[in-house]
Formats: C-alpha cells, sequence, structure tokens
C-alpha cells in the first residue's frame, strides 16, 4: 500500500478518534515514545504523530489499544499533533501540519465511517488538550478535498 498504512490492523471496534497535541515545541514519534516509557508504559501512546513539519509518523500499531485518553483508549485512535500553547486557533499549526492532520482524518474516516473526531478536551474536562477549537477543525475538514492517497509522508 503506497500510503504505508499498515493494512492488517481492521480488528478493533473504532468509534473515535481523538486528537492532542505534544505540549512541546519539537518532537516526533521516537522522543515521545521516549517519554512514554520513562512513564514506564510499554511505548508509545499514541497512533501517530504529526510533527511540526507535517510528516506523519506511526506510534503504537492501530490494532492496539492506545494510551492516550481517560476510559475511551480501548475503541479509539490517538493521534498527537507536535506543538503547544501557541494552539489557541487552529491556523497555529504549521500549513504541513494543517494538510497532513486533514489528509490523516480523510483516511481514517474511509477506514472507520462511523468514527468521531473529537479533541481530548471533549472527553476530559481537566484537559485542555489539543489547544485546538474542534469546532472550527471539523468545518475545516468537511471542506477538505485530499489531493492524492499518500497520506503517511516518509
Ligand atoms: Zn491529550
Amino acid at each position: 500500500m503506497e500510503s504505508g498504512i499498515r493494512t492488517s490492523m481492521k480488528k478493533r471496534k473504532i468509534d473515535k478518534i481523538i486528537l492532542h497535541c505534544s505540549d512541546s515545541t519539537f518532537g516526533n514519534a521516537a522522543i515521545i515514545d521516549n517519554w512514554h516509557r520513562e512513564r514506564g508504559w510499554d511505548c508509545i501512546g499514541y497512533h501517530y504523530v504529526i510533527c511540526r513539519d507535517g510528516k506523519v509518523e506511526e506510534g503504537r500499531e492501530l490494532a492496539r489499544i492506545g494510551s492516550h485518553v481517560k476510559g475511551y483508549n480501548r475503541t479509539s485512535i490517538g493521534i498527537c499533533i507536535i506543538g503547544r500553547l501557541l494552539f489557541t486557533e487552529v491556523e497555529v499549526m504549521t500549513a504541513e501540519q494543517s494538510e497532513s492532520l486533514m489528509a490523516l482524518l480523510y483516511h481514517l474516516k474511509e477506514m472507520y465511517p462511523s468514527a468521531k473526531i473529537h479533541g481530548h478536551y471533549e472527553l476530559d474536562k481537566h484537559k485542555t488538550c489539543p489547544n485546538l477549537c474542534m469546532t472550527k477543525l471539523l468545518r475545516e475538514f468537511a471542506k477538505f478535498q485530499p489531493m492524492g492517497k499518500r497520506v503517511i509522508k516518509t
């Protein structure tokens, strides 16, 4: 598959796609993997990481339950966008991140059409993560037209 997304993983029932931010100005899947191992987890808790340059990296395999949201891990996919307080408006994601996020969401919605897209804060009142306005983001997503099949840039 040209996108590089593994296809043998449609085993888990998925009803939510949940967006997070890293609360850091830098990072990638390997760095977050280290942070999460330092917390005693066996690997990165997110399924995808969107780097500042727009590169989409795979984290935990989709077939495996993630570790990113209290109470909803079993049936959700976790996406982490690298960034922090800057994220008060959707536009503050880099243009590359925004484009990659839309393409990734589009792809995941094709795989799991009934899955709903949420920001972490919508499922946990104590969080502001991903510090993006979900209403605005979903409005953007509704208008999104994919340019090609390539979701994962390697
Ligand atoms: Zn979060």
